[in-house]
């Protein structure tokens, strides 16, 4: 739980966010960059680095249920949504802080650029 991690500071409540959901292993906030009508992020509450260096698949299990429970929350699960986890400097992860994005509201493309 590194002390300059961003996302551990928010799990902590050090930094203010948009609360959505969470559970024991993990938050679920807004993204404040949002890139959909929906774009919430799921951090386990565990500081860990990237899905590269994940090892507790009901770790990973409860972060996919949580963004699975926001999509119905948010009411996207009818229309259908996208989850993503960037993971390294070529998926364009900028916070090393393993995440998930639930992504929904409008119709997405693919490829993803
Ligand atoms: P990634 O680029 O996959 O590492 O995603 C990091 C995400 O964190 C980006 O979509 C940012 O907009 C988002 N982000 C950065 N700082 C904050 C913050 N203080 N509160 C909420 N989301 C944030």
């Amino acid at each position: 739980m590194p002390d300059d991690c961003l996302f551990c500071r928010i799990v902590r409540g050090e930094i203010p966010v948009l609360l959505v959901a969470q559970n024991d292993h993990a938050v679920a906030f807004r993204d404040i960059n949002p890139q959909a009508p929906v774009h919430v992020l799921v951090v386990p509450r565990r500081h860990v680095k990237s899905l590269a260096e994940a090892a507790d698949a009901s770790e990973l299990g409860a972060i996919a249920l949580l963004a699975a429970q926001v999509a119905r929350q948010e009411g996207i699960e009818q229309g259908g949504y996208r989850v993503v986890m960037n993971t390294g400097a070529d998926g364009g992860q900028s916070v090393a802080h393993l995440h998930m994005h639930l992504l929904g509201g409008r119709p997405m493309s693919w490829p993803p650029g």
